[in-house]
């Protein structure tokens, strides 16, 4: 199939790097600074990218500046990237593993996937209530099938396919299909958005790697979260359920997560769903959390019948390491603190100057060894030494002075000063006096630390 524009730089974000938080937002730019170019259109692998690189981005010039740099790093992406996307190779892999993922997580033998198709528009011809919708894909099963007159199936919307995106949506919607038959009430349409949803997120990771093995990919799909998926207010209540449905399993694991979903087929009115998930989030085992949740008065018999379905359910196994593994990767990962681009600009610069130019700055001369201090001309506590008179031998044997590199107030470029003291003031970067001068250390507040794991972003 043809890749969409859309689907293009969508994908192309998921590859992480950016400087603005969340990523996702720079479609929003890019549509608007296009006239509101929805970006459904066909990507070209020459005509896309030099249709973006003329785009003006935001008029104050901080913002300007570091939109530049992340017009690059897409539009270089996107310069190297296949129009044409082979989605039915995805299907083909994906549907091979299926059966046996069926079986070892739900417990289900002898199941039929539908093969999910590509649509241009939502249900042209049936129903207009996705029509225009902004999913990647969705589920539409006997119940919904039914209501809406749309046939059974998996549906991706062909300008929201992004390449690293439709393996885990198609094992998301699979994992639909699975609950239609272990969790969903017979004979009418039943939607618990945490529980369905954050089911679907979490065991369908699962599935994907056990069927592709591909870290790369698992990292890929963890920043489309974090990047694209909370531009949409919809995806973001799936983290919500996500997280219920992680802790679910990592406290009590997959039998008692079987039980949870026996128990919303059987009798889906016993238990106050959202009870139940707001003890989950307060801390409690999910033992407990279902007991206290529970809305019946035939408290005892509901008791053994957890138990017994329980007690089935862990003879037919359960999660393993690596089923852990990827279930704590998924776990909700903080928004980054986000920095306005003056203040975002001043901590590049900060780190670029201790990372690159130690020479050109100053040392606190408290970090010299005693045993070396007599090497180094008039040495003295209360005199910062010039990065260009410390020995070449010192720089070597006492690598903690490149960490002490403090830079003088005077060589703060004009216009990034008041956006260094604003980080001064944050406690990102430590301001010190030492004798009568006034010096930033970067290290001492963690900057380059905080920048390098993308603890600090930028909004523009
Ligand atoms: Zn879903």
């Amino acid at each position: 199939m043809k890749l969409s524009e859309r689907g293009a730089i969508k994908s192309a974000i998921a590859d992480g790097g950016f400087h603005l938080y969340p990523a996702g937002n720079l479609l929003k730019i890019i549509s608007q600074n296009l006239g509101g170019d929805n970006l459904e259109g066909d990507f070209d692998v020459s005509t896309t990218p030099e249709k973006l690189s003329r785009i003006e981005g935001p008029s104050d010039p901080d913002a300007n500046e570091l939109f530049k740099k992340d017009l690059a790093i897409l539009t270089g992406r996107l310069s190297v990237m296949e129009a044409n996307y082979d989605i039915e190779a995805v299907f083909d892999h994906m549907s091979g593993s299926l059966k046996n993922l069926a079986k070892r997580y739900y417990g289900i033998e002898d199941i039929e996937f539908p093969r999910p198709q590509i649509v241009e528009y939502y249900f042209e011809g049936y129903s207009d209530i996705y029509k225009d919708a902004d999913w990647s894909a969705f589920n539409v099963n006997s119940m919904e099938s039914k209501e809406l007159g749309i046939p059974v199936g998996i549906y991706f919307k062909r300008s929201q396919v992004a390449p690293g995106y439709p393996e885990l949506v198609t094992m998301h919607e699979s994992n639909h299909v699975m609950q239609e038959h272990t969790a969903m009430p017979v004979g009418y349409h039943s939607y618990l958005p945490w529980m369905d949803e954050g089911f679907a997120d979490c065991l369908g990771k699962m599935m994907l790697f056990r069927a592709t093995e591909d870290e790369k990919l698992l990292g890929k799909i963890k920043t489309f979260r974090t990047e694209l998926e909370v531009t949409d207010q919809r995806r973001v209540t799936y983290h919500y359920g996500e997280e219920t449905a992680i802790l679910t399993l990592l406290r009590a694991r997959l039998p008692f997560a079987r039980t949870l979903m026996a128990v919303r087929r059987r009798e889906p009115f016993s238990l106050d769903w959202n009870v139940y998930a707001n003890l989950i989030r307060d801390g409690l085992d999910p033992h407990v959390a279902i007991i206290k949740a529970y809305k019946g008065n035939k408290l005892e018999t509901f008791k053994k019948k957890i138990e017994n379905d329980e007690k089935q359910f862990r003879s037919e196994g359960d999660l393993d390491q690596m089923d852990l593994r990827i279930l704590s990767q998924a776990i909700a990962t903080q928004p980054p603190a986000t920095l306005e681009a003056s203040e975002y600009k001043a901590a590049l610069w900060l780190v670029d100057e201790v990372e690159k130019n130690n020479v050109a700055h100053f040392v606190d001369p408290e970090i010299i060894p005693e045993k070396l201090r007599g090497k180094i001309k008039d040495w003295t506590c209360d005199v910062a030494i010039a990065g260009s008179k410390l020995p070449a031998e010192i720089w070597e044997k006492v690598p903690e002075a490149k960490i002490k590199t403090i830079i003088h107030e005077s060589a703060v470029p004009e216009k990034l000063k008041s956006g260094v003291d604003k980080l001064s003031t944050m406690y990102f970067v430590i301001k010190r006096k030492i004798g009568s001068d006034l010096y930033y250390e970067p290290y001492g507040g963690g900057l380059p630390y905080r920048l390098g794991t993308g603890e600090i972003r930028c909004s523009y």
